[in-house]
């Protein structure tokens, strides 16, 4: 059997190395070093944001990001419905309480009308949060235009969980960049690694000077060691920057082969009855993955795919499980796209995760093709 293709494994782009060696010529093997200010740097001027924060994961920048907005105790917390638990994992650690969002079935996002209706709730039940997460799934941007005014009227700062999206825009401005704070993921399945890693971005330099006091232990200016807040050890390696920095240098030859991976996908698979994530006009994916959608009426169901697909030794995966069915969260509220229509659940029981990975061959992308074919043909 051939060797196993991966949903999204890790590609070096082959500068990793020089990096890392820098880091050890010049012996700062730590959470700081030239390599975490570059790679801060170099995602800020990519992004199109001023201050940048390098951390050991994206999930860590979540939780610094509600910390920065007060979010404590008791307090209450929007963020996408469809998304992986990094998005609102934080949210318990302050003890707060998740109020998932549905998607909208035109960017499988944040749904506008969703969040609409969750503000009213909050209004009237006194419950306002104290921060929108909105994500940006799959690498496909949310529906700004539409979701920042809600925000803006109710006064709620926005989050922006870009970890899936490093790359993709919206209207040309780049994704990562809509929010107060945006994160970034560099965990191993994401289009650029450091093998773990995440970064935040923001605009408000005061904002990210106090989450990197945060993630270094809120060390007092004093030799001495003096603490007056809770801190945590949150700040990336330089080596793992060095990484980051080679991954980062061919991004855009990333996201074309990303894109050639998701068409070969469409055209070889256009005789059956079946769909794609959407990407609206307005919008430019990073096309971390592609995602194939079956008819609520088909036989044939994706775990039926991901079987087949495991027989030949490929790895994909259902859509996320939407968080407010996750037993960890059968507590929290949650807010549909309508009232007939939770979009995010449809899109669980019928989505297949394709493998997507940049360095996939015709040869392999034939094999996974055939292998769905024969499934959505039997
Ligand atoms: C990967 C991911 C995270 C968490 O990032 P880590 O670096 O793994 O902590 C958060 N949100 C989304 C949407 C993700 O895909």
């Amino acid at each position: 059997m051939q060797e196993r293709i991966y949903l999204s494994p890790p590609h070096m782009s082959g500068n990793e190395m020089k990096y890392i060696q820098e880091a050890f010529d010049s012996n700062w093997i730590a959470p700081l070093g030239t390599n975490v200010d570059k790679f801060e740097e170099e995602i800020c001027d990519y992004v199109g944001m001023e201050h940048g924060l390098a951390l050991s994961s994206g999930t860590a920048g979540i939780h610094l990001a509600l910390k920065y907005f007060g979010v404590g105790p008791g307090d209450y917390v929007f963020c996408s419905d469809l998304t992986f638990a990094g998005s609102c994992n934080p949210i318990l650690y302050q003890y707060a309480n998740p109020v998932f969002i549905d998607s909208e079935p035109e960017t499988w996002n944040m749904s506008p009308t969703a969040l609409e209706k969750a503000f009213e709730w909050a209004k009237n039940e006194n419950k306002m949060p104290k921060a929108v997460i909105i994500v940006d799934l799959y690498g496909q941007s949310a529906d700004y235009d539409a979701l920042l005014p809600i925000c803006e009227h109710y006064g709620v700062p926005v989050i922006e969980d870009a970890a899936e999206a490093l790359g993709a825009s919206y209207k040309g401005k780049k994704c990562g960049s809509f929010g107060h704070i945006g994160i970034f993921s560099f965990n191993g399945n994401k289009i650029i690694t450091t093998s773990g890693g995440g970064m935040i971005v923001s605009n408000d330099e005061e904002a990210i000077k106090k989450m990197r006091f945060w993630a270094t232990q809120s060390r007092e200016p004093a030799k001495h060691y003096e603490h007056k807040e809770v801190g945590y050890n949150y700040r990336m390696s330089n080596i793992c920057a060095g990484i980051g920095r080679g991954q980062l240098e061919n991004l855009n030859m990333r996201i074309e082969s990303k894109k050639k991976i998701r068409d070969f996908y469409i055209n070889s698979l256009k005789d059956f009855p079946i769909e794609f994530i959407p990407i609206p006009d307005n919008s430019d994916s990073n096309y971390w993955l592609t995602v194939m959608l079956l008819r609520s009426n088909a036989t044939v169901k994706p775990f039926d795919i991901i079987g087949k697909l495991e027989e030949g030794n490929i790895e994909s995966r259902p859509v996320w499980k939407p968080m407010s069915l996750q037993p960890l969260f059968n507590e929290s509220g949650f807010f549909s796209h309508s009232e007939k229509e939770f979009v995010g659940e449809r899109l669980f029981k019928l989505g297949v995760c394709l493998p997507s990975g940049s360095t996939l061959n015709e040869v392999q992308l034939n094999l996974i093709t055939k292998l769905i074919s024969e499934e959505l043909g039997s």
